[in-house]
């Protein structure tokens, strides 16, 4: 069964932009999925139609096995992560990652576990009591990360977490993610502009224009030379 389906999803904004039209997807269980595509095709709206940041105007998305279109964000069994950070700068590390889960009365002794083990892949043991100020812009994404893996969610989705670093870094936390990934096995849906990105995490690649697939493959069939 697929962890996440989109059936004839589309999204008109008010004033009558057509952003997605008709969009057809099944992302498997475990599958990284990336959206690539020029500017302006839909990727960012398609994404936020999944995780129920704004509102679908057709089709349904289904997570789970449920239909979602109604479903809070937070209730969806997804996590996001933003190419913002969206860290609370006034919170050491270890109570952002916990932040979350404090909030939705997981008891104690569970969020420290899993705090601990998004801490030990992440490689942010020695960061925790620190304030994102204090924290490099790598750190920070991985904090960033941090705060969608201590979910334990569905999936994950991911808004152009790297588009914000600078080239060097952006090629280590790209391995990382690879690396993340090939731990974890949990879904992703991940948007970026950035080939070599894709190229690197897809295990399919979803080609958007102008708010419709263009082309679904394997990164080798999407990108291979004609
Ligand atoms: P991408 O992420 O691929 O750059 P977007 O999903 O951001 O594309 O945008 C798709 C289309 O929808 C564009 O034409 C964009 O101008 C339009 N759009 C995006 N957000 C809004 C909005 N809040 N209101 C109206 N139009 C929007
Ligand atoms: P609060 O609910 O107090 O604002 P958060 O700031 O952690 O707590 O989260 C904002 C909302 O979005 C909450 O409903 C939370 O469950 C949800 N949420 C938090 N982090 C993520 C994430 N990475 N992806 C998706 N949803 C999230």
């Amino acid at each position: 069964m697929a962890q996440i389906t989109l059936d004839g999803l589309g999204k008109v904004y008010p004033g009558g932009t057509r952003a997605v039209g008709d969009v057809d997807l099944d992302v498997a269980d475990g599958e990284f999925v990336v959206l690539v595509g020029p500017s302006g095709c839909g990727k960012s709206t398609l994404l936020r139609m999944v995780a129920g940041l704004e509102a679908i105007t057709d089709g349904t998305v289904t997570i789970g096995g449920r239909v979602v279109n109604d479903v809070e964000p937070a209730d969806r069994d997804i996590a996001m992560v933003f190419q913002n950070y969206a860290l609370y700068p006034h919170m050491s590390v270890r109570d952002n990652l916990a932040y979350g889960l404090r909030n939705r009365r997981t008891p104690k002794d569970e969020i420290a576990r899993r705090v601990d083990e998004a801490a030990r892949m992440l490689q942010l043991g020695p960061y925790l009591d620190r304030r994102p100020r204090a924290l490099s812009g790598g750190q920070r994404q991985r904090v960033a990360m941090g705060r969608a893996i201590v979910r334990e969610p569905a999936a994950f989705l991911f808004d152009e977490p790297l588009s914000n670093l600078d080239a060097k870094l952006r090629g280590a936390m790209r391995l990382e993610i690879k690396a993340l990934q090939r731990r974890l096995r949990t879904t992703a849906l991940y948007v970026t502009h950035d080939q070599i990105e894709a190229m690197t995490l897809a295990d399919r690649l979803v080609v958007l224009n102008a708010g419709a697939v263009e082309q679904i493959g394997t990164p080798l069939e999407v990108y291979r030379r004609p």
